[in-house]
């Protein structure tokens, strides 16, 4: 199959998945009411139609407002459209087109499915879904197996360090303040984007997280005053995609040499 063909169906095979991402997302992920209930624009109860589902083009013709109410339509569906049709790209043109792997490529897909499921929970309410992240983590290690991408020591490497660093974090920081300084969630997460990336990208994924964290959450907070916790989940999962990428190389370099 030519290159082409591959990368297109995948990307629109991800911005469809990213629809459904959009779903499970604002419908707190539970699942029965996806299932029954049918979409409707949340201002004027109007159902939406067929036009009103295609991914992101939808939202930019109708300039994200309502088709018959004119209420606004929340920006996140087009950006979580986006973000998981470009996931599907990278995961496609790297994992299988570069790397040579479907293994791989299916596993990147499935893992950036669920992480921006987490991401967009994470960011709306705080909330980390721990049971997403185990399914990241299972997804992981089968495919980086079956794939040869990673060894089972790297993964197990992976986790313990993943999941180990933030635990000490937030432990530590109980012992010192009282209280969990960060969700017992990201404890999982961290673990599972470990086995994802394995030893030692994990080093790479710490020093984007915790770099990215300490820029543009610091300022969030101090701007949102005391007393608000800062959700970490997202900054982590955007260390694991960078430290898949060259970029995540040359972090390694600068650390470990
Ligand atoms: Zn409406």
């Amino acid at each position: 199959m030519p290159d082409l063909f591959v990368v297109t169906v995948a990307v629109l095979f991800g911005l469809l998945m990213g629809s459904f991402a959009n779903v499970l997302i604002l419908r707190d992920n539970r699942l029965s009411t996806v299932w029954t209930g049918r979409s409707e624009c949340p201002h004027c109860g109007r159902q939406l139609g067929v036009l009103d589902l295609v991914p992101v083009l939808s939202w930019l013709v109708l300039r994200g407002r309502c088709r018959s109410c004119r209420a606004p339509i929340s920006w996140q569906y087009p950006l979580v459209e986006l973000a998981m049709g470009i996931m599907a790209y990278l995961s496609v043109s790297i994992g299988y087109l570069a790397l040579g792997s479907a293994w791989l490529a299916g596993t990147w897909f499935i893992s950036s499915f669920f992480l921006l499921i987490v991401t967009g929970t994470d960011v709306r309410t705080q909330m980390l879904r721990v049971e997403y992240t185990l399914i990241v983590g299972l997804v992981a290690f089968v495919g980086n197996l079956l794939s040869g991408f990673l060894s089972w020591q790297s993964m197990l490497t992976g986790l313990l360090v993943g999941g180990g660093v933030i635990a000490v974090i937030a432990y530590g920081w109980k012992l010192a303040t009282g209280n969990l300084g960060m969700g017992e969630g990201d404890i999982w997460l961290a673990g599972a984007l470990g086995v994802l990336v394995g030893w030692p990208n994990v080093v790479a994924l710490f020093v984007v997280a915790v770099g990215a964290g300490a820029l543009v959450g610091v300022p969030m907070l101090l701007k949102k005053g005391q007393g608000k916790t800062l959700p970490f989940g997202p900054f982590l999962i955007l260390g694991a995609l960078i430290s898949l990428t060259s970029w995540g190389d040359q972090v390694l370099r600068w650390y470990l040499l």
